[in-house]
């Protein structure tokens, strides 16, 4: 067993629960329910913990937690020039270097 994610929010620790299970990573919640009432801040040894029940999972595992934390909820964009579809950290298309707006790169 190996801990890969804890947050004072039941919410989040349930998305990378379910994220974890869709990549077929078996794991389980701790302290579900060791938070205290709402408004009220939990101590951190009490927040809900994520544990994957394989520890050879456990870069997977990671991997998952760290898409899950850098996804800011901003969509992905699609190239206007070729198509390519491109993640929402990257201004510019990775496939052709034009920008997300459409116009193409200077070319040396
Ligand atoms: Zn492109």
């Amino acid at each position: 067993m190996k801990l890969v994610y804890t947050n004072g929010s039941g919410i989040l620790v349930a998305q990378v629960r379910g994220n974890l299970e869709m990549a077929g990573i078996e794991c389980v919640i701790r302290n579900e329910y060791a938070s205290g009432a709402v408004g009220e801040l939990a101590p951190i040894d009490a927040w809900p913990e994520v544990w994957i029940l394989r520890d050879r999972d456990l870069e997977r595992a990671q991997q998952v937690v760290r898409q899950l934390q850098t996804d800011d909820g901003e969509a992905d964009w699609q190239c206007r020039q070729c198509g390519n579809d491109c993640p929402s950290a990257f201004d510019y298309c990775w496939h052709c270097a034009s920008d997300r707006y459409g116009s193409i790169a200077p070319q040396s």
